[in-house]
């Protein structure tokens, strides 16, 4: 018997420029997943509303913005907290030729590894606990990692004047592959606090990686959405 269709919740679809980390300036179709449970302390996608989308109509809905894009963003609040409907939604967007790009806190690597052959490029975060001020989650996002090597991957943490240096250690001991791209973004909201916190942190990670960049929230700085 078929399986039964699971709808999704989604907070909006949009079209704009992807504004954070290695693909910064790339056009995209944006697919903002609603629903996240980790509560980060510096979340800026606080999600009050959704519509309910079949994966038919979602698809509908992404074509019509899709000309001359790059890719097509699925992203939250946190994407993997719907992996049934994934399942049902990114074979469907495969077979129409978008190529997919998923942004994700890093956490849930079961169900990555169910969706794992209909993704392209995972945008991946890792949650240094004293920038989230919440639990530490280094043993799911080691075994993410793990899952998430076999694609085009690059990591991305969050600092804020609370991160601790400990963290940022404990974190880029958890990259084993020296070559994965990582992205230090200050936190929007403190901003122009941050700069030379954020040359330390980077010298300190590129005694073990080979990239490391900083690169703000650029959608913030140039009105994108
Ligand atoms: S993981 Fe992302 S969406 Fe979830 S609370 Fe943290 S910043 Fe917000």
């Amino acid at each position: 018997m078929p399986k039964k269709i699971v709808n999704g919740k989604v907070a909006e679809v949009f079209r704009s420029i992807q504004g954070e980390g290695i693909y910064v300036g790339i056009p995209q179709v944006f697919v903002r997943m609603y629903g996240c449970q980790l509560g980060c302390s510096f979340c800026d996608t606080l999600l009050e509303k959704y519509d309910i989308f079949s994966p038919q109509r979602l698809l509908k809905e992404i074509s019509f913005l899709a000309n001359g894009i790059d890719s097509l963003a699925i992203t939250g609040g946190e994407p993997l907290e719907q992996v049934e409907f994934l399942k049902f939604f990114l074979p469907l967007a495969k077979e129409n030729n978008f190529k997919i790009y998923l942004e994700t806190n890093g956490i849930n690597y079961k169900g990555l590894k169910e969706l794992l052959e209909f993704i392209d490029i995972i945008a991946m975060d890792i949650k240094l606990p004293s920038s989230t001020q919440r639990k530490a989650f280094w043993r799911e996002h080691q075994r993410f990692l793990e899952v998430a090597s076999e694609k085009n991957l690059f990591v991305k943490m969050v600092i804020c004047l609370a991160t601790e240096e400990q963290d940022l250690r404990k974190a880029v001991s958890l990259l084993k592959e020296k070559k994965i791209p990582l992205i230090l973004q200050p936190n929007t909201f403190e901003l122009n606090k941050l700069g030379e916190k954020l040359e330390k942190f980077q010298m300190l990670c590129k005694d073990y990686l080979e990239e490391v960049r900083i690169i703000p929230q650029m959608q913030r700085l140039l009105g994108w959405r």
